[in-house]
């Protein structure tokens, strides 16, 4: 145990109430993460420099079920298309493909496309409806012009909300390859983003949610665990959501009341609450805060706001007026590449923390798979120099033609003339060979990439790139976890520290 965790200890013991103290020495003996539950750091971040931690709900601290949260929103949005906007009953027949969707991936909503895209704006994988397109049709479509990611052509899928999305388009991409009447795709695709909206935006898909909290959202001791050992010494958490006022507190009681002996209301682990936030707006524009009642119900309206109140809207700007410290004193944790983490770390020098629950299966596998991956590396290496060797012949031998044209051809020069035609043999068997070990390392790359998503493979990889999402991450997030509860096993100070930070030139391998 390091003397910081011990430091963490010395502190429960004046501060915890009794009851507690058992469960918060059991999270401090349990400290070492398990492999999957670990916080990788991009960037180093000293935890005893943040007084203030921030909080997105949705998909941060609410870590609902997945699959559950998003069949729910796909069936509710594709009654809406059948019966609101018009679109034909068969498509109620659609089922929600859980292992289809992902987010890091991206809509082409001219073409009915959905793709993955490495960090180079390179199009790796792409299925029209259910049918991907093999290299040919790929790169006819994607390697003639230089793609623009950002155009209103392409749509990104920042959030696991938007994977209901994902998969309506898709699977209406499908029916309509298949001979379904149905209108363009760029229609279809603003059809099923406007249905998505209306239901968040309605508070139909909450009243569900709110109506049966156990089937969507798990309820884990360790999370409340993670925020009352963040918050030891003087730091102050923050709720910033862009949830309303009703929809926090059902969730937030849910979650926090009770699930800790001395935790009687979630009120108590957040020193100012902060609903309707406008994630990204909050971060760039300047936006008066609104301070709610109990009940939710607007009182006045304030610039800056004050500690322990509830508030609606607002800026960071504003925000700040209350917290009077550098940026880099703030952290915020998110799970919206977009919104919570792009958003802030662009507007700000608020430190990012971006929760990526996808991650946690990923390392899961890669766990299982680590003898294969060892094994791949070397072989791409190994493939390289090989690849290298016959590129080096081939130039040899077609020196050697040229020159063989150029000299005039005389009885002496025979064995010169057979030594080539040996070359040519020899090059065209290694080639086979080479052939066979790329094929070989295909099979090999597939097995990885099938075994962590069979359509898609890594979220952060795309072949041995980083894909578009993987370098999202790397170059806003400070940090990124599966979940909040992972902080539970890391001192309140914890130092995370980047060991290495390296280029391609410092490979040892
Ligand atoms: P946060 O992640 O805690 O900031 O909150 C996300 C909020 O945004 C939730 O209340 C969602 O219901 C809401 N939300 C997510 N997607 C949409 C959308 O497409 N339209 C409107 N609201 C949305
Ligand atoms: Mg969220």
């Amino acid at each position: 145990m390091s003397h910081l965790d011990l430091l963490d200890r010395a502190l429960l013991e004046d501060l915890a109430p009794s009851t507690q103290k058992e469960l918060l020495e059991q999270a401090l003996t349990d400290h070492q993460p398990p492999d999957n539950r670990r916080v990788f750091v991009n960037r180093t971040l000293r935890m005893e420099k943040i007084r203030f931690i921030g909080f997105d709900l949705d998909w941060t601290l609410a870590d609902y079920h997945q699959t559950a949260m998003s069949e729910l929103a796909f069936e509710l949005a594709l009654e809406r298309l059948a019966h609101q906007f018009g679109y034909p009953e068969e498509i109620l027949e659609s089922k929600f493909q859980s292992e289809f969707c992902r987010r890091g991936l991206m809509l082409d909503i001219e073409e009915g496309m959905v793709l993955k895209m490495n960090r180079h704006r390179y199009v790796g994988r792409a299925y029209h409806g259910r049918r991907f397109l093999d290299n040919t049709e790929r790169s006819s479509l994607y390697r003639q012009e230089p793609i623009y990611p950002s155009s209103k052509r392409f749509v990104f899928v920042d959030t696991l909300f938007e994977l209901p999305e994902v998969n309506m388009f898709s699977e209406l991409a499908e029916r309509k390859r298949n001979g379904l009447e149905l209108p363009d795709y760029g229609t279809i695709y603003r059809d099923t983003r406007n249905a998505v909206d209306s239901l968040h935006g309605d508070g139909s898909l909450k009243s569900k949610i709110l109506a049966d909290l156990p089937r969507y959202l798990p309820r884990d001791p360790k999370l409340a665990l993670a925020l009352e050992r963040l918050a030891l010494g003087d730091r102050k958490l923050l709720l910033i959501t862009n949830s309303e006022w009703y929809y926090t507190e059902g969730l937030c009681t849910y979650l926090f009341d009770g699930v800790l002996p001395g935790l009687d209301s979630w009120r108590d682990l957040f020193d100012l609450v902060i609903v309707s936030s406008g994630k990204p707006n909050f971060f760039k524009k300047s936006i008066p805060f609104k301070r709610l009642d109990d009940q939710g119900d607007e009182v006045e309206e304030v610039t800056t706001p004050r500690w322990g109140g509830i508030y609606s809207g607002g800026c960071r700007g504003g925000l700040m007026h209350l917290l009077d410290c550098p940026g880099e004193q703030v952290l915020y944790v998110g799970d919206h590449i977009y919104g919570d983490i792009l958003s802030s770390k662009m507007s700000s020098t608020w430190r990012t923390a971006l929760v990526v629950r996808e991650l946690e299966d990923e390392l899961t596998v890669r766990k299982e798979l680590t003898a294969q991956q060892r094994h791949q590396l070397v072989l791409r290496s190994e493939l390289v120099d090989f690849g290298q060797r016959i590129d080096d012949l081939d130039d040899i031998l077609l020196l050697l033609e040229r020159l063989s044209k150029e000299a005039a051809v005389t009885p002496g020069n025979g064995a010169y003339l057979q030594s080539m035609e040996r070359l040519r043999d020899d090059l065209a068997t290694l080639r086979q060979e080479h052939k066979a070990m790329r094929k070989h390392a295909g099979r090999l790359q597939r097995r990885i990439s099938t075994a962590i998503n069979s359509f898609w493979g890594s979220l952060f990889k795309q072949g041995s790139n980083k894909s578009l999402f993987g370098s999202q991450v790397d170059d806003f997030a400070c940090l990124y976890t599966s979940r909040v509860s992972n902080f539970s096993y890391y001192g309140s100070k914890h130092y995370f520290r980047v060991l290495q930070d390296s280029m391609m030139h410092e490979s040892v391998l």
